[in-house]
Order: structure tokens, then sequence, then C-alpha cells
């Protein structure tokens, strides 16, 4: 009987491919490759490219990755597999009853405010357990990781090993964290969800 190592297939890491900006010309080619995970950070760009696609190719898993306003939640439930970017609690309210509405459990990272950055949203280190009770004790919310964006010209590495650290508190195992020019990093750093765009696509204008 053939063996396989399950912790390496367990570790897999995922590649995203961020196709914002896009079109659905372009990024067909890989669709058709059958690569299997794709990231839009809007959600009406999302919703004019992707159902067609999807009809096609069920497999297909599609990530909200960009910031999310409360108002367009229920545009995303129809299209979308992953939100990347859980961020407030009015904003988990609002997914927790437009699922029970589609009948339909998204999968979802809350986002941290890794670098605790006055300017960017996120769930602080210090509330994230409060936070994540709230998510899945009292919303339902299938919680399955935590997502960064490091601050810019930053050390990456340095919030990277934060999020993995502060991962390990809790009973969830997915890391999105990791861009073009940083995906290296983040893979050493136990990244689970690679978020690639522009060194797959090509720049963007
Ligand atoms: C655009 C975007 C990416 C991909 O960025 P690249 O530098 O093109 O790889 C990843 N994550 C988020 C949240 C993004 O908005």
């Amino acid at each position: 009987m053939k063996e396989y190592n399950t912790q390496l297939i367990e570790n897999k890491t995922k590649i995203i491919a961020v196709s914002k900006t896009f079109s659905v010309d372009q990024i067909l080619p890989l669709v058709e490759y059958g690569h299997i995970d794709f990231g839009e950070n809007k959600v009406q760009e999302a919703n004019a490219k992707w159902p067609e696609i999807k009809k096609k190719y069920p497999l297909i898993k599609l990530h909200m990755i960009g910031k999310l306003q409360t108002n367009k939640v229920k545009f995303v439930l129809p299209i979308f597999d992953y939100i990347h970017s859980l961020d407030n609690y009015k904003l988990a309210k609002k997914i927790s009853e437009e699922q029970k509405k589609h009948n339909k459990k998204l999968k979802i990272f809350i986002q941290i405010n890794i670098g605790q950055e006055s300017q960017k949203s996120g769930i602080e280190p210090g509330e994230l357990n409060n936070f994540y009770l709230d998510c899945t004790n009292n919303l339902d919310l299938d919680i399955i990781g935590i997502m960064c964006l490091p601050p810019i010209e930053s050390n990456n590495d340095y919030y990277f090993l934060k999020m993995s650290e502060l991962i390990k508190k809790f009973p969830i195992k997915e890391l999105s964290m990791g861009m073009s020019n940083d995906y290296l990093k983040a893979y050493g750093s136990g990244a689970t969800f690679l978020r690639i765009g522009s060194k797959i696509f090509g720049k963007r204008d």
C-alpha cells in the first residue's frame, strides 16, 4: 500500500491567484489549466467576472480579500467561498444574518492589524480572543484562520512570525499572508494561503 506523508499533504500551502483588475480573457488560461483558488477585492467586479466562469468550472473557489462594507455582504454570499477581511463586529453580524438567508456558510479569516497601525483596519492581536469567541459561539461563523497585511516597508518576517505565534493560541490553522513581493518569507513562516497577483498576471494599471 502506498504511504502518504499526511503531514505534508495537510500543510500544503495554497496559492490564491489575485485576479483583480484583470479581464476574464486574461484569467481564463489559468482557469483552464486547472488552478482552483482566485482572489478579488471588489464585490461588483467579482460579480461581473466570475458567475459565468464558476458555472463552467464548479471546482473554483473565490476569495474575497478586500475591505468589505456591510451593505455589500448580500452580494458576496452567492459568488464567494472565502472572506479574508473580517475586521469588525458589525460585519461579522451581517455575514451571520446573510448566511442564514442563503443557507450557505463561507470560510472566514479574521484580519489582524498585526502592525497595530492606527490607519489600518483589523482586529488588534490582544482583542482576537474575544472577537474569535463572539464569531464562533454567538454568530456561528466558520472561522478558519487569520489574515494580515504587514506595514509597508517593514520587516515582514517579524510580522509573519508574530502571526504564526498568534494563531497557535487558537484551534484554527489557516494563515493568509504573503503577496508578490514577500510570499517566500510568508511561506517560510507557515503561511497556508499566499495571495499573489502581479507575479502571476503581470503589472496592474
Ligand atoms: C492586490 C492584493 C494582493 C496581491 O498583490 P500583489 O502584490 O499583486 O501580489 C494580495 N492581498 C490583497 C489584500 C490585495 O489587495
